[in-house]
């Protein structure tokens, strides 16, 4: 699913098309994607308003509108949002198309059909609850370590829960645990004080990389224009199923941990003492 840096990206690369742009007419060919209000009222309200902004929230997009309202988008795991010049030819599995005056369309494409559209009066009550910015300054490794050595809970949950951390999913997760040594299924009260440094410093590297690298395109993420990100290229366990690992020559092996798929190297992250 995209993650922080594949949204992040697809906010970047929609901003000059978008900004400025007042939306003319709203097709929604699943409406089941709105959750808020209806989505007659969902259209309706959207119809003649200019998009004023478009920020990133952890994996949630808010688009700022210019009656005061807030669009928020989130891509979910399949979910692509594709700038047209035209509807003419619409892709394969488009739930929703927005016109923009000047002719472009915006298509919210999505296969699993988990997206979600909500136009709500204040943000906070969709995004209010989410945990600090990776980015963020105020997110120091002091921080991190106080989000993870209160929990027992194994690391990638941790690292993965957005109330605790936005924007970290399953794969940059992942990547981070492998550069730290480790395991998945390690507690957060087990880090130390180097590792948790260490950490900090790593899911920084990482997500900057990948927006550098405009993403990660294992499955069904596409930028807007319809090409593929690069950042799984640099992936050193994510998605390497039974590969060796770069370090090591160990094939790379998946485990769950709370329904999430986790891959990781058995020896340069041991498994943690029962
Ligand atoms: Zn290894």
């Amino acid at each position: 699913m995209p993650e922080l840096p594949e949204v992040e990206t697809v906010k970047n690369e929609l901003l000059p098309y978008v900004v400025g742009r007042k939306i003319t007419d709203v097709v929604l060919l699943w409406a089941g994607m709105v959750k808020e209000p209806s989505p007659e009222e969902f259209r309706k309200r959207l119809i003649g308003q200019k998009i004023t902004g478009i920020t990133r929230r952890g994996k949630y997009m808010p688009f700022s509108l210019s009656g005061g309202d807030t669009m928020i988008v989130h891509l979910k795991m399949t979910g692509s949002l594709l700038v047209q010049k035209d509807s003419a030819e619409l892709p394969p599995y488009a739930r929703a198309v927005f016109h923009l005056d000047e002719g472009t369309v915006i298509v919210f494409r999505d296969l699993r059909k988990f997206g979600v559209l909500r136009l709500v009066k204040d943000r906070d009550t969709v995004i209010g609850k989410l945990g600090p910015e990776p980015f963020d300054e105020g997110f120091t490794p002091k921080v991190l370590g106080e989000i993870l050595t209160k929990r027992k809970a194994p690391l990638k949950a941790l690292l993965t829960e957005q109330t605790l951390i936005a924007g970290i999913g399953s794969m940059y997760a992942d990547e981070a645990l492998f550069a730290i040594g480790a395991h998945p299924m390690r507690p957060g009260n087990s880090l130390s004080l180097k590792e948790i440094n260490k950490l900090h410093r790593e899911i920084r590297r990482i997500l900057s990389e990948a927006i550098e690298n405009k993403g990660a395109s294992v499955d069904t993420y596409y930028r807007p224009d319809g090409s593929r990100g690069t950042a799984h290229y640099q992936f050193k366990v994510a998605h390497r199923f039974k590969e060796k690992c770069y370090v090591c020559g160990t094939p790379i092996d998946r485990i769950k941990v709370r329904q999430r798929g986790s891959y990781f190297c058995p020896h340069c992250q041991p498994a943690p003492k029962q």
